[in-house]
């Protein structure tokens, strides 16, 4: 490690951060949430900012730590993470990309709802086996704050939806 250089830019920073997953939806990585919302390098300091999707997240400070792990390896000495309310995080937020990640996984990416997640939760959800519209809600509450448990009467499978946000 060269001390007290560290000659990385913004862009390999935010992609080095691509390994940091969410601790709940390994299949999703903290910047594929739009959890990190900003990167900023200065010499051998780096400062991250993030915005959790829920507040009072259990994994806030799971995710806090993996960044600044990640961000050491990298060779920062000074890493300073902070946190942002400033424009709350919505499920809106996730792109294209990491709706098909999350479908693969198994999990229903939440509706989009521009503004009105209430609307989206009573949203049909479609199983992410079958792609069928006939399905229950089990339980509003899954294994994780973020997700809703379904049946599928199409497939007669359980599966997961995403909680609009
Ligand atoms: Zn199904």
């Amino acid at each position: 490690m060269n001390k007290g250089k560290v000659n990385i830019s913004n862009a390999e920073v935010l992609e080095a951060l691509k390994d940091v997953t969410d601790p709940e939806i390994p299949v999703l990585s903290l910047v594929d949430m739009k959890i990190i919302r900003d990167v900023k390098v200065d010499k051998d300091e780096v400062y991250v900012t993030m915005t959790p999707t829920f507040a009072g997240c259990p994994a806030i400070y799971q995710m806090k730590s993996d960044i600044e792990e990640k961000l050491r390896e990298l060779g920062f000495e000074k890493v300073h993470v902070d946190l942002s309310f400033k424009e709350p995080w919505t499920t809106d937020m996730l792109d294209d990309e990491a709706r098909s990640k999350l479908e693969t996984f198994g999990i229903t990416p939440p509706t989009k709802h521009e503004g009105d997640p209430t609307s989206a939760m009573h949203a049909t959800a479609i199983c992410p086996h079958c792609k069928s519209e006939d399905t229950t809600m089990e339980n509003p509450f899954g294994p994780t704050l973020c997700r809703m448990i379904y049946y599928c009467n199409a497939c007669n499978q359980p599966f997961e939806r995403f909680k609009a946000l």
